[in-house]
C-alpha cells in the first residue's frame, strides 16, 4: 500500500496476477492494472519514490517494473535470476541501489539494481521468512523457519556473519527493524514477539505475549513508537513501546519447591528420605522461582514483562503485583481474518491487512495509533 499525492494505491500479487487498485473519486477501489506473470507470485516490494515494483516468483526470479505516474501502466525493467526456487522475501534499498532477497533455496542474495548483477550471497540455516536492513550500518537481519535470526554485515560484494540470535521455540515468521531506537522485533509461530534491544548493547531481549496463535506479520509506527503485531487468530495487537519493560527472569532449577520446600517428583533421594509424594515443578513468571502447584495457584497478567495475558505466578508475587502494574500496555483488536501480511501507512494512520481468505482490509487506526 502507498499514498501518493493524496491517492491511495493498493498492490496485490496473487497466483500469476499482479493488480494495482486505485481509490476513485466515487470512493470505491478499482483495479487500474491487471498484469499476468509467467510463474506464481510469492512476494513483492514497492518503492514509492521511484515507483519501482519488485515481484518475487515461485521459479526463483525477481521481476522488476516501473509504474507510470498515474498508476495505470507497469513497464518491465529487468529480471534477476536470484534463486533456485521460490523467492520468499524482497527488500529494495534505494540508497545503495541493492535488491536483497531470500529464497526457498535457503540463500540470501543481494543484487545491484543498476547493473542487475549479483553481488553476493549467504546460506542460511533454514528458509528465511523475515528480512530487514539497516541502511546506515549495512546490517541485514534474516529470520528463518528454525527460529534463528542471523545478522550479517554487508559490503559491496561480500558479507561477514556478525552474530545469531535464538529466542523463539518456533520459526520466525516476521521481522521489523526500528532504525531510530535500533530495536529489532521478531514474530514467531510460537505466538510471541521478541524485542531485541540492539542499540542498548546490553543484550536485552524482551518477550511480548499477546497472541493466542502464530504471529504472522509485524509493522512499526515510528512516530508514535507503537508496534503492530498480527496473528493467525485474526488478532491485531498494538503495543506501546514507550513503556519500559523488564526482561523475564531465568527459570531457576530446584529439587524442591522454593516456597514450601516440598520435593519435586524427580527428586528420588529426598523423596525417599522424607517419604513424601513428589510434586510437579512449575515456574513463577515474575520471579522465576521453581514452585509447586499449590504455591502458584494464582494467575496474573504482567504487562511490564510483556505478559498481556494471565500467567502463572507464585503466591507472594501475586500479592506484590499492584493494579498499576497490571494495567495493559497494548490494545487488542479483531480483524476477523487470518492475517499473513500487514502494512501501516503512517501519513493516514491506515492499516492494510491481507489474509489467507484472499481479502484485503483497510483499517483506520487513528483512534489507537496516535
Ligand atoms: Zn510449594
Ligand atoms: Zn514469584
Amino acid at each position: 500500500m502507498a499514498s501518493r499525492r493524496g491517492r491511495l494505491i493498493v498492490m496485490e500479487a496473487q497466483n500469476r496476477t499482479v493488480r494495482v487498485w486505485l481509490k476513485r473519486d466515487s470512493g470505491q477501489y478499482w483495479p487500474s492494472i491487471y498484469h499476468m506473470m509467467p510463474s506464481p507470485c510469492s512476494c513483492m516490494s514497492f518503492n514509492p519514490e521511484t515507483r519501482r515494483l519488485s515481484i518475487g516468483l515461485d521459479n526463483g526470479t525477481i521481476s522488476e517494473f516501473i509504474l507510470s505516474e498515474d498508476y495505470n501502466k507497469m513497464t518491465p525493467v529487468k529480471n534477476y535470476q536470484a534463486h533456485q526456487s521460490r523467492v520468499t522475501m524482497i527488500l529494495f534499498v534505494l540508497e545503495l541501489e541493492w535488491v536483497l532477497s531470500t529464497g526457498q533455496d535457503k540463500q540470501f542474495a543481494w543484487h545491484c539494481s543498476e547493473s542487475g548483477q549479483r553481488l553476493g550471497g549467504y546460506r542460511t540455516s533454514a528458509v528465511a521468512s523475515g528480512l530487514q536492513f539497516d541502511v546506515e550500518t549495512r546490517h541485514v537481519f534474516i529470520g528463518d523457519q528454525s527460529g534463528q535470526v542471523t545478522i550479517l554485515k554487508l559490503e559491496q560484494d561480500n558479507c561477514t556473519l556478525v552474530t545469531t540470535f535464538r529466542g523463539h521455540t518456533g520459526g520466525v515468521t516476521a521481522l521489523c527493524w526500528d532504525p531510530v531506537q535500533r530495536v529489532l522485533f521478531s514474530g514467531s509461530s510460537d505466538h510471541s514477539v521478541i524485542m531485541w534491544d540492539i542499540g542498548g548493547r546490553k543484550g536485552t531481549a524482551i518477550e511480548l505475549q499477546g497472541h493466542n496463535d502464530k504471529v504472522q506479520a509485524l509493522s512499526y509506527a515510528q512516530h508514535t513508537r507503537q508496534l503492530i503485531s498480527c496473528g493467525g487468530d485474526g488478532g491485531i495487537v498494538v503495543w506501546n513501546m514507550d513503556v519500559e519493560r523488564q526482561e523475564t527472569p531465568e527459570w531457576l532449577d530446584s529439587d524442591s519447591c522454593q516456597k514450601c520446600d516440598q520435593p519435586f517428583f524427580w527428586n528420588f533421594k529426598q523423596m525417599w528420605d522424607s517419604k513424601k509424594i513428589g510434586l510437579r515443578q512449575h515456574h513463577c513468571r515474575k520471579c522465576g522461582k521453581a514452585v509447586c502447584g499449590k504455591c502458584s495457584s494464582k494467575r496474573s497478567s504482567i504487562p511490564l514483562m510483556g505478559f498481556e495475558f494471565e500467567v502463572r505466578v507464585c503466591d507472594s508475587c501475586h500479592e506484590a503485583i499492584t493494579d498499576e502494574e497490571r494495567a495493559p500496555t497494548a490494545t487488542f483488536h479483531d480483524s476477523k481474518h487470518n492475517i499473513v501480511h500487514v502494512h501501516f501507512d503512517a501519513t493516514r494512520g491506515w492499516l492494510l491487512t491481507s489474509g489467507t481468505d484472499k481479502v484485503i482490509k483497510l483499517w483506520d487506526m487513528t483512534p489507537v495509533v496516535s
